[in-house]
């Protein structure tokens, strides 16, 4: 099968008209969405063949503009008149790239309610895609999707009315979100990434499977780091729940002793809930603080020392989210500061700086 997906043979010298040239397309399927009956070129993607407008790529890509200026169509390397160029991409990358290219296709990143979520699949590959052709103003777009969920914010990861704008059908996507933050040289996406990756357990070395079938696993520094940072995690744990839950009650309490003695039962019965030592630290408490503050009358803490919890908890998990980058050993500049006066946090202006090797 694999012989449908070699680059069209060229005739030998003296072969002329020894017997009629193949097409290159024998073998490959035509592209569902993308066969324009007037395309003036052929892609070759996977098993599939995608006929496409030229002009509108080479506008948008230099990469495709070299590509496309240097093969030289013969006979037997075209297609109905239109030259066949060969990709290494799935079919499947080059469908998503295809489909924020061509202005038939939904173009843009920033969404409304109403509009549906843009898969991760889909982000993944143009983000890779558009970084390998050189389509920097969609890779900036794509990018930024992205960022929007791994903030370097405190203050956005926190807010629970913010909207993802796209949808991560699994876990173990983190693992390509690091990918993507190394090939595209963006840090500011690392230390959130690698936060999730670390929830991902034994399952971390099973990599992240893309549609096509190929897994991308965390490169082996990455992985390194997800071991060494669990026990950051253990020991932060145990001291932001010691921080919270510190049986001393509020300065303004009314109810001093009732209240001390239920922080004293609380955090003996946190000493022992299964989710202290978890890596998930940044995960309020606040539903935890909610039910203290809600039991029967002798076994409740007073409103005011229910609301000092409820400080203590964010201040702590910002505590150590600010320790984030620290813990993985990886250099963001502006980690944390407020999202409305901070750049992108990646210290350049152009998403794009690695060359497209890849
Ligand atoms: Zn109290």
């Amino acid at each position: 099968m694999s012989q449908d997906l070699r680059p069209p043979k060229r005739r030998r010298d003296g072969d002329e008209g020894s017997e009629a040239s193949q097409d290159p397309l024998d073998g490959l399927k035509r592209s569902e969405e993308f066969w324009i009956p007037d395309g003036n070129i052929v892609l070759i993607a996977g098993k599939t063949a995608f006929r496409v407008y030229r002009g509108l790529l080479t506008l948008q890509s230099t990469v495709f503009s070299d590509l496309f200026a240097s093969s030289s169509p013969r006979a037997e390397e075209s297609h109905d008149g239109c030259p066949v160029i060969l990709l290494t991409d799935s079919a499947q990358d080059l469908t998503h790239l295809l489909r924020v290219l061509l202005p038939s296709s939904r173009t843009f990143y920033h969404r409304g309610k109403d509009d549906p979520d843009v898969s991760f699949h889909e982000v993944s590959a143009v983000i890779r895609l558009t970084h390998k052709y050189h389509i920097e103003g969609l890779l900036r777009q794509a990018l930024s999707s992205l960022q929007e969920i791994f903030t370097t914010s405190f203050k956005i990861w926190e807010d629970d009315s913010r909207r993802h704008p796209i949808s991560i059908e699994h876990d173990s996507a983190y693992i390509a979100v690091v990918g993507l933050a190394r090939l595209t040289d963006t840090p500011s996406l690392l230390p959130l990434a690698l936060y999730k990756c670390c929830s991902l357990r034994g399952a971390i070395v099973d990599g992240w499977e893309r549609e096509d079938g190929t897994v991308e696993y965390l490169p082996p520094e990455d992985l390194k780091r997800c071991i060494n940072a669990r026990d950051s995690f253990a020991k932060e744990a145990f001291s932001l729940v010691s921080a919270i839950f510190d049986p001393a009650p509020s300065k303004r309490c009314k109810t001093f002793s009732t209240c001390k003695r239920v922080l004293r039962k609380v955090f003996r019965e946190i000493l022992d809930h299964k989710e202290v030592a978890e890596p998930g630290v940044l995960n309020p408490w606040n539903v935890f603080i909610r039910d203290c503050a809600s039991l029967e009358d002798e076994d409740r803490c007073c409103s005011l020392c229910e609301g000092k919890l409820l400080e203590r908890d964010t201040r702590e998990r910002e505590r150590i989210w600010n320790r984030l980058p620290e813990i993985f050993d990886i250099e963001v500049p502006n980690w944390n500061q407020d999202p409305d006066t901070k750049d992108d946090g990646d210290g350049h202006d152009d998403a794009n700086s690695n060359d497209a090797g890849n």
